[in-house]
């Protein structure tokens, strides 16, 4: 019996050495989550749904530090989006919008930084937690990208819960769909550009952490938009636009709209700015010089909105959005946690 005490406090020591950088810094714990660039105005916000957000985003936070101080930075975004999947006030599992169908065909992804792995699921329609379903996409590590029934049958294959469809079915996005509907049949307003439309429905939601062991992982998980057709996939499933991380630079996730994003291939150009800059002026951009470039390079007159959130390795992370707000939070080392909707 005393070995065994012995042992259980020889690993955790162990652990804690093999994790100390070589410069002998130790790497810090980090999680920065968002819920997406779809903030109404602040005017339009009122206290009791202001409050709803908060309470979520803190819950998601609290679940992806435990994870973090549990385990792996995997770990950690995959509970942090989980609880925002769960929120019907989120696009993204629970509470996702609808296509122009009138059915919920939900997106996720997820990247680590150390090997560069990935997994992603797009068009899914009965895994309760699709960020879950991307994961067990990366793990099984034989493809990168499912779609479709064989994206929800190879998740249910690996244990994923399954949900009858219904399950995603929200008044609130329901009203949605039909306020969309009637727009595009209203004269003059047929093929209206997207960007002339309030953008509420960007309420994708994603993570971005930093482990004990100095690994990040970015992920993100949505619906898509309202009265999507034909399939349409957007940016949230795709590796190199609405997700990406590397060890060398950060993790990234992204909201917005996921045409746009695809064509920027946005989260890869924010680590590619940094690994570039560093390889060339032998001083890399930050990682906030590079969000921010990528975000104002987008062509607003396209609809080229949305956010993103970045983390680097060293644990410094930024978040920016061209929107009016942005759902989002950070929790750091010591558990302090913040949540933010605007600019302050
Ligand atoms: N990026 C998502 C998409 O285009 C939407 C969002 O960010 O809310 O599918």
């Amino acid at each position: 019996m005393k070995w065994m005490k012995f042992l259980l406090l020889l690993v955790p020591l162990l652990l804690a050495v093999a994790a100390v950088g070589a410069d002998g810094s130790r790497p810090k714990v980090v999680l920065v989550i968002h819920g997406g660039a779809g903030a109404p105005p602040r005017g339009k916000m009122t206290p009791e749904r202001e409050k709803q957000f908060r309470d979520d985003l803190d819950q998601a936070l609290q679940a992806g530090y435990g994870a973090l101080r549990r385990g792996t930075s995997v770990d950690a975004v995959e509970a942090a989006i989980r609880v925002l999947e769960d929120s019907p006030r989120f696009n993204a599992g629970k509470g996702a919008v609808f296509t122009h169908e009138g059915r919920n065909e939900l997106d996720a992804s997820i990247m680590e930084g150390k090997e560069r792995r990935a997994g992603a699921v797009a068009g899914v329609t009965r895994v309760k937690n699709p960020i879950a379903a991307a994961r067990a996409v990366m793990e099984d590590g034989k493809h990168v990208l499912l779609a479709g029934e064989g994206a929800d049958r190879f998740a249910l294959s690996k244990g994923v819960t399954e949900v009858n469809p219904v399950y995603f079915w929200t008044a609130e996005r329901w009203q949605e769909l039909q306020d969309a509907l009637k727009e595009e049949e209203m004269p003059g307003k047929k093929g209206a550009r997207r960007d002339e439309r309030p953008r509420y429905d960007l309420g994708t939601v994603g993570a971005v952490a930093l482990d004990r062991a100095g690994n990040l992982t970015a992920g993100t998980s949505t619906g898509g938009l309202t009265n999507k057709r034909f399939g349409r996939i957007g940016d949230s499933p795709i590796i190199g636009a609405g997700t990406y991380a590397d060890n060398a630079t950060c993790a990234v996730s992204c909201t917005g709209h996921g045409e746009v994003f695809i064509r920027y291939t946005v989260a890869r150009d924010v680590t590619a700015r940094m690994e570039y800059r560093a390889r060339t002026v032998q001083e890399a951009a930050t990682v906030e010089q590079a969000v921010r470039q990528v975000l104002d390079g987008l062509p607003k007159e396209e609809g080229g909105v949305g956010g993103i959130i970045a983390l680097d390795s060293h644990g410094r992370f930024t978040w920016a959005y061209n929107t009016d707000g942005m759902y989002r939070g950070s929790v750091t080392e010591d558990g302090t946690k913040r949540v933010l909707i605007y600019d302050r």
